[in-house]
Formats: structure tokens, sequence, C-alpha cells
């Protein structure tokens, strides 16, 4: 096994921000995506690290005027332990406790897992379905990514080399729910077949959904929004018609692939089918 690249521990983000623009040095949070590379066995290795465990702006859950902001350091295990995620977004909640198991969710991160933009990636239809945002940061200041639009390319992401995932924002809207859905071999330790977030707002029992968002993770080269399936949802109500065409229309666009993990019929079928069981549970019948 090669020696371990020389890691960098900055206690303030402007060091942060001056080691990335020196660069090349690769961010290292929980470790559990890129350890796995460290063997050098799967590409090289990266030539310097920074290891971003001592900077306190990428920690924290907090409640900012009806937006959920989560630090990118925070791991799977604090989201399922904070009261204000169980409360507000229990859908993130259940995404992070399908992810591997104990061990990897007291390492893994929120920002890991939308920086490594694996498709399979089990919080990234949580911040698409959410209308999330990704705050990002270098030596020229902060900006803003709509999550809908950080995962451009297969395991590409919007951040330029010199910057960092600092914290994610998640507007909470009045009456929105928010289902999530993961479908892997085991209970623990799988890798997504399909993983799916549902949300919607809705205004009543006679009323039709609004602000509907169907996103998958899985089927494609990158986390998606499903347009096709969300057409037919908005402004419809929760009824047996409504699931049908739903489902229909979402395994008419999805174009999944074969691989080690499923084929792209089953992903379609099973994506169909979790779709038409979350608005029958919404619709109760
Ligand atoms: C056994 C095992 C099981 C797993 N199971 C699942 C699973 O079920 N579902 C799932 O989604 N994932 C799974 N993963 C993948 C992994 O655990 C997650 O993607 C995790 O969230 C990565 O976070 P991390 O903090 O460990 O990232 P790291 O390994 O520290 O970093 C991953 C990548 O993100 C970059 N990075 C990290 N933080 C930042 C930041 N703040 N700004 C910019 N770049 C950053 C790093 O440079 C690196 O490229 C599994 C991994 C293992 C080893």
């Amino acid at each position: 096994m090669p020696a371990e690249p020389p890691i960098e521990v900055p206690s303030r983000l402007s060091e942060a921000y001056a080691l990335l623009a020196a660069g090349p040095i690769v961010p290292i949070a929980g470790g559990t995506d890129i350890m796995v590379r460290i063997t050098g066995e799967l590409g090289p290795l990266p030539e310097r690290m920074l290891d971003l465990s001592r900077l306190d702006a990428l920690e924290g859950v907090a409640l900012e005027l009806g937006t959920l902001v989560l630090g990118a350091r925070t791991t799977y295990t604090e989201i399922r332990r904070s009261a204000l995620c169980r409360e507000h977004l229990p859908a993130l909640v259940g995404a992070a406790a399908t992810v591997g198991a104990v061990q990897i969710q007291n390492r893994g991160t929120l920002g890991g897992n939308i920086a490594t933009a694996s498709p399979a990636g089990d919080t990234l239809p949580v911040l698409l379905a959410t209308d999330a945002e990704i705050v990002v940061g270098s030596h020229r200041g902060e900006r803003i990514v709509p999550a809908v639009a950080f995962f451009p390319a297969y395991r590409r992401t919007a951040l330029a080399p010199d910057e960092l995932i600092l914290r994610v924002r998640i507007p909470l809207l009045t009456g929105r729910e928010v289902r999530f859905r993961k479908v892997g071999t085991r209970r623990a330790q799988a890798i997504s077949k399909v993983v799916m977030a549902v949300s919607w707002r809705s205004h009543g029992k006679t009323a039709g959904w609004s602000d509907v968002r169907v996103a998958l993770g899985s089927v494609a080269a990158t986390p998606i929004r499903a347009a096709g399936a969300e057409a037919v949802l908005e402004g419809a109500r929760p009824t047996p018609e409504t699931a049908d065409a739903a489902a229909e229309a979402l395994a008419a666009e999805l174009r999944p692939i074969d691989d080690v993990r499923s084929t792209a019929e089953y992903r379609r079928v099973v994506s169909a089918r979790i779709l038409h069981r979350i608005v029958r549970d919404a619709g109760s019948w």
C-alpha cells in the first residue's frame, strides 16, 4: 500500500480556502468514500489532503427563518438524532437511516454524500425533492447552487476545485409532505437499486396537490427529477386514477441502465410501483 498523502488540518475557513487556492488538495470529511481510494488501486492517490474536522463553520443543524440549515459535516447519526430534522424533515432522517450501517452513519457526512455525487447517493433525491440549496465557499466568497443544478453529469458537481460545500439550506414549506423510499438488496450496507423522494403541498382533501417534486437516484447517471410524473401529479388529488397515471408516466420517462446491482427493467417497474404506493398511501385508499 502506498504512503498516505500529507494532511493539512486548518481550524479556520480562511486557512482552508488558502490551501484550496494553492491546490491541488483534496478535502476529507468522514473519509468513508475517500478512504476506499487510499489503497491507490482505484486510481492515483491525492497529493495532499485537507482535513475538514476542525472547521466549526461546517457543523450544526439549525432552523433559520423557516429554513432547515445543515452544516456540510453533519453526519447521518447527527441527522437521525436531530430533533429539528425529526420534526421538520423526517424524510431526511429516513434517508440517513438507510445509509450503510451504524459505522458509516457515525462517520459519513451530508457534504461528503453531495460531493461524491454518486447517482445512488441516498440523501440526494431528498435534496432535489425539497428544493434544497447547497451553499459553497472559497476565497472568492460564498455562492448558492440549487441542488437540482448541482449534479451536471456522472459523478460531477458544480463545485470548482477550490470550493468547499459549507452547508445545505432546505426551505420548509407550509403543508408540504415529503416521502422517502429506498430499495436495495439488504436492509443495511446496500447501495440503492432505486431511491426516491416525493414531495407535494396539500391544501385539504378536496384540493389538488401543488409544488409536486418526484426525485430519484440510481436510475440515471445523476440524481434526477421526473418531469413527466410531476406533471401528472401537479394539481391532481391522490386518487387511484392519479396513482395509475403517475406510475405510467414515470415508467415511460425513465431510462435506467443494467448494471451489477440491478436491471433497467427492474428499476423501471419498481420506481413506478414505489410512486404508485406513495400516492395510494397519501390518499388512504
Ligand atoms: C461500507 C459503505 C457503505 C456505504 N453505504 C452507502 C449508502 O447506503 N448510501 C449512500 O448514499 N452512500 C453510502 N456510502 C458512501 C459514503 O458513506 C457516503 O457518500 C458519505 O456521505 C460520504 O461522506 P464522507 O464524509 O465520509 O465523505 P469523504 O469520504 O470524506 O469525502 C467524499 C468526497 O467528498 C469530498 N468532500 C467531503 N466533504 C466535502 C465538503 N464539505 N466540501 C467539498 N468536498 C467535500 C471529498 O473530497 C471526497 O471527494 C457507503 C460507503 C461505504 C464505505
